[in-house]
């Protein structure tokens, strides 16, 4: 790490006021952190590369209180604070082991959607270009997500809700086989599995009712008919997540 250069964030940090280590690191984390950190003479507008451990999508790891975190967001909370549940933190600059607080924002799950297709012209040009993209991302990430949510819980929800969209075209999406863009940022399986669920709400309930009599999944599943698994994500709350 270059001292010369973090001095000077220092210096403009406390020039424009910010509060820094909300999230209360001690010196020695502080010091730590940032010992992983190049930072550029040009601080506030090059990229700051984590120079250590990396996730496979190549963002910074810094191990802190014994848990593995992404550094790009430990660093957007010692600059700007606490990050809300389901806020994803954004690079301007689109490279992940880049932990710059300058080039960091936050939005929503849709904004991180439309970052990516807004980043990655290519495809969707190649998409509409080939006229798969008859429908709009928002729409489409708009359906999932109430699939999801258990909004549209089956094939007839679907018709009755959505009506200008064709079963088969969303049963393409959940099966992986087209619309990646949006696809790519949901469990697919889970929602499949919601969406063609073979349970009804109260048979939900009902295992759930015998997982906390203590009944094993393996008992259950044989009961219901389905594998060992469904019964332990219906138990994780992975499936019908819905159902309370
Ligand atoms: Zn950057």
């Amino acid at each position: 790490m270059d001292q010369k250069n973090l001095i000077n964030v220092f210096k403009h940090v406390k020039e424009n006021k910010y509060n820094l280590n909300k999230i209360g690191w001690s010196k020695n984390t502080i010091v730590r952190f940032f010992s992983k950190i190049n930072i550029p003479n040009n601080f506030k507008e090059d990229c700051w590369f984590w120079t250590a451990a990396k996730t496979n999508g190549g963002y910074g790891i810094f191990r802190v209180k014994g848990k593995n975190k992404r550094a790009h967001r430990l660093m957007y909370e010692f600059f700007y604070g606490e990050i809300p549940k389901d806020i994803h933190i954004l690079h301007k600059c689109d490279i992940p082991k880049c932990v710059s607080p300058f080039h960091l924002w936050k939005g929503t799950h849709l904004d991180n959607v439309q970052d990516k297709v807004n980043k990655n012209r290519t495809v969707k040009l190649i998409g509409e270009h080939h006229g798969a993209c008859k429908h709009d991302l928002k729409k489409i990430y708009n359906i999932l997500k109430q699939i999801e949510n258990g909004e549209i819980k089956n094939k007839q929800d679907l018709q009755n809700k959505i009506k200008d969209i064709q079963y088969q075209y969303i049963m393409r999406i959940l099966n992986g086989k087209i619309r990646k863009d949006v696809g790519d940022l949901f469990d697919l399986q889970k929602l499949k599995n919601q969406f063609c669920g073979r349970f009804t709400n109260d048979q939900i309930k009902e295992i759930r009712n015998c997982l906390q009599n203590g009944e094993t999944g393996n008992s259950i599943s044989k009961r219901f008919n389905c594998n060992e698994s469904t019964i332990s994500y219906i138990k994780n709350k992975k499936f019908y997540n819905h159902v309370k």
